[in-house]
């Protein structure tokens, strides 16, 4: 049976011919990820506004191929003079749809449009792949790929012109042009095999993430429990070594084999089996004063921006989370959520300037991202500059203490919270939580801002994310204090 082909479909032959053959085979068993959902949701906002710049547009509004060429057909017939949104064409049983097609000069100008800030080598192909399609019954003038420009400032008013920047990839397309027939006959004959033996490899990452890879995971020897990348930085020629060893497993390292301090230490906790925990940082966290404040931010980033002054894919901030310790044990919790539509990031700033007070440290996990979102507020608001200002004085980065006071071996080398909380306070699991990770919440935070996110879903939305923000801070408490243990 002759399988029809799609732009997407020689995309994923591209990637790898074994997902080209599942995809259509056995779609039953792909797992798309949250990410990649994401993704999509980003890439719909973008060709939102792409089309909206063009309002005379006609837009081919249907999944079904066979629907779509025949609209086409008669757009291109009746409407010459006016943009074409999605357009679909086939040639040789490739089917592809266009995001913009621009009337000019007596043909058409092709615009593909990108999520993205830059432009992939994938984006090349998918514009090769487009162009030997629809250049074959359409005169082209020109091809083009968009791309999000982080440069763009947003005026307000739904005024978007200026967030995409076209760019013109005539010469580019024309030197991929040839391969394309061929990549369409080696996807035919890869969907007339038997899946293709292909064993898993980067290709499975990019240039997207492959939503067959716990199938072709499943038959692939055991990961060792203790695979060498827990040693941080392991790479090159010590690397090397090892796998010319044959040794997978940091338990085999032999005591005398050439590592870095940080390396031999991992690989000491992991052989030994036990935990390490200079009691110097006892000391040291002993030594800071009560109040103490813990403190964690959440931010979101969007393609298309939503509020005055600011840019696609910048970090703003929505949430935190506070919990206060005015003396060892004793708690007290707050939190802010943005509410509403408008920019909420003075009210961010204000509420958050009232709740961490004036005296004591504030432990934050990892500053450079607290600290860079408050210095970012600090520029926009600079009336609130000072107390800001005060506030970064008195921050104290859980994270490099971690790093260079503790380390177990369930850690595996990582030192992020989600590592090493585990270790410490393991009835604090994330897993049970509905957002379980900074990126599940700034997904969740941009579907809370979607026009289409039903009232009740919000609802769910924001229970889920203050209970993850909160359970960051309460992590930190449970850290410190775990920390400044004296130790038996
Ligand atoms: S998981 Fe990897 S090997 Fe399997 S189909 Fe996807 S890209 Fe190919």
């Amino acid at each position: 049976m002759a399988h029809g082909l799609s732009k997407s479909r020689l995309q994923a032959f591209r990637q790898c011919p074994r997902r080209l053959w599942l995809s259509v085979h056995r779609p039953d068993l792909q797992q798309v990820s949250e990410q990649t959902g994401q993704r999509f949701q980003i890439g719909f906002q973008v060709g939102d506004v792409a089309r909206g710049l063009y309002p005379d547009g006609v837009l081919i509004d249907t999944p079904d191929a066979g629907a779509a060429l025949a609209l086409t057909r008669r757009a291109l017939a009746e409407q010459p003079d006016r943009p074409l949104f999605e357009a679909a064409f086939q040639r040789d049983g490739v089917l592809v749809r266009a995001d913009l097609l621009l009337p000019e000069s007596g043909g058409y100008r092709l615009r593909e449009v990108k999520a993205s800030t830059w432009i992939k080598d994938e984006h090349r192909e998918d514009c090769a792949i487009q162009v030997w399609v629809i250049g074959a019954v359409l005169p082209l003038t020109g091809v083009e790929l968009a791309h999000v420009d982080t440069a763009f400032v947003y005026p307000g008013g739904s005024d978007y012109r200026g967030l995409l920047k076209p760019n013109l990839l005539d010469a580019e397309v024309a030197d991929l042009l040839p391969a394309v027939p061929q990549w369409v006959a080696e996807a035919r004959a890869t969907l007339t095999g038997t899946e293709p033996a292909i064993t898993p490899g980067s290709q499975c990452h990019s240039p997207y993430d492959c939503p067959f890879q716990s199938h072709c995971g499943a038959d692939q020897p055991p990961q060792p429990d203790y695979p060498l990348d827990c040693l941080p930085r392991l790479s090159g020629r010590r690397l090397q070594g090892l796998l010319d060893r044959g040794i997978a497993d940091v338990r085999q390292i032999p005591a005398d084999y050439p590592l870095t301090r940080k390396q031999v230490r991992v690989a000491r906790v992991i052989q030994s089996g036990a935990a390490e925990r200079d009691p110097a940082v006892a000391a040291l966290l002993n030594g800071l004063g009560y109040p103490r404040r813990y403190l964690d931010f959440e931010s979101m980033q969007v393609a298309v921006p939503l509020w005055v002054g600011t840019q696609p894919y910048q970090q703003l901030v929505v949430q935190w989370s506070r919990h206060v310790e005015t003396a060892p044990g004793h708690l007290a919790h707050c939190a802010f959520l943005a509410e509403g539509e408008d920019d909420p990031r003075r009210a961010f700033a204000e509420a958050l300037v009232e709740a961490v007070g004036d005296v004591g440290p504030v432990f934050v996990y990892n500053r450079s991202f607290e600290v860079g979102r408050l210095q970012e507020l600090q520029r926009e608001y600079p009336d609130l500059a000072p107390a800001l200002a005060a506030l970064i004085a008195r921050v104290v980065d859980l994270k490099p203490l971690t790093e260079r006071y503790y380390c177990h071996p369930a850690m595996k080398g990582r030192w992020s919270l989600k590592a090493v909380l585990p270790t410490i306070a393991p009835e604090l699991d994330y897993s049970a939580l509905a957002i379980g990770d900074g990126g599940a919440a700034s997904g969740a935070w941009r579907e809370l801002y979607h026009s289409d996110t039903s009232a009740e879903r919000r609802a769910e939305l924001r229970a889920a994310l203050a209970e993850y923000c909160c359970r960051d801070t309460l992590a930190l408490v449970r850290l410190a204090v775990f920390l400044a243990e004296t130790q038996p």
